[in-house]
């Protein structure tokens, strides 16, 4: 049986960058590193140097996704990002759990610095603490039952991430608590949180009644949070769900959106990864000879 053909590796390893640190997690915690990378394939590396940069991107806003709120996504749905999180979500590489772990709470800092929280709140109350709950977007019973809860996961990291400092106020430091409180209506799924394979009108008509709030959110500031926004609805859902519990949600945080955050991918630092489909230059000169 002939062996599968591996590439040669390159003359010259690419140069460390600032998100080295995470193509280094898994070796550094003592993991078993499977033979390729799990965003695009590269064979020797549990997460190739491309991969890594692609988590540790900066934030890029999605201006379409929920009118009424914010949102950031650390990359864009598709390509290896697209890979990495379905390898994560669906169990094929657990030793993505502290990558995504680690990514999640570097995201969580990055959005507090870009959304200025708890800024003015620090002197709204100087008994109280600028208090936030980090919210995951409900998960359907199926995957509550498999216990794969992806979006807590990533509100859990967030929330463990260190807050930001306590303000010239001189009250006390900012709260950040996850709090895995909505639950969807009727235990029914979305059909698709993400609605994968859905038409865009498909996915209007799947707009769901807000989910059920377990408890009273009323004086705390909420960070939503999910793995992929896609239309937005799951996320306006959400924060309906949180202001009627009395919360006043800020923004969202999602790992990726679809379609892709401009910025992130003319933001990565060094040259494309080897495998990747191309970086945000590459695809506008594919939709330009499209039209
Ligand atoms: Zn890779």
């Amino acid at each position: 049986m002939t062996p599968l053909a591996r590439p040669a590796s390159p003359a010259s390893p690419p140069r460390p960058g600032p998100w080295a640190w995470l193509a280094a997690l898994p070796t550094a915690l003592g993991l078993a590193l499977p033979e390729a990378c799990a965003g695009c394939g590269r064979w020797e590396t549990a997460l190739c140097p491309g991969c890594a940069a692609l988590l540790d991107a900066p934030l890029a806003e999605v201006t379409s996704a929920a009118a009424e709120l914010r949102v950031h996504a650390v990359l864009a749905y598709a390509g290896p990002g697209r890979a990495l999180i379905l390898n994560w979500k669906n169990g094929a590489r657990e030793d993505l759990a502290p990558v995504m772990a680690a990514v999640g709470a570097r995201a969580g800092e990055r959005w507090a610095a870009l959304s200025g929280w708890p800024g003015d709140r620090r002197d709204a109350g100087a008994l109280d603490p600028p208090r936030l709950i980090v919210v995951p977007a409900p998960s359907g019973i199926a995957r509550r039952a498999r216990g794969r809860l992806v979006a807590a996961s990533l509100a859990d990291a967030i929330a463990r991430a260190p807050a930001p400092p306590p303000g010239g106020a001189g009250g006390p430091g900012p709260l950040i608590v996850s709090a895995d409180i909505l639950r969807r209506e009727n235990g029914r799924a979305f059909r698709g949180a993400h609605q994968a394979g859905l038409s865009a009108a498909q996915r209007r008509r799947n707009r769901q009644p807000p989910p059920r709030v377990l408890a009273d959110a009323g004086g705390w500031d909420a960070l939503i949070v999910d793995d992929v926004v896609t239309t937005g609805s799951t996320l306006r859902s959400c924060a309906a769900a949180l202001r009627g519990a009395g919360a006043r949600p800020l923004g969202a945080l999602v790992l990726a959106a679809t379609p892709p955050p401009a910025r992130t991918a003319a933001r990565l630092p060094g040259p494309a990864p080897a495998g990747l489909p191309g970086g945000g230059e590459r695809r506008r000169r594919a939709a330009a000879k499209r039209f």
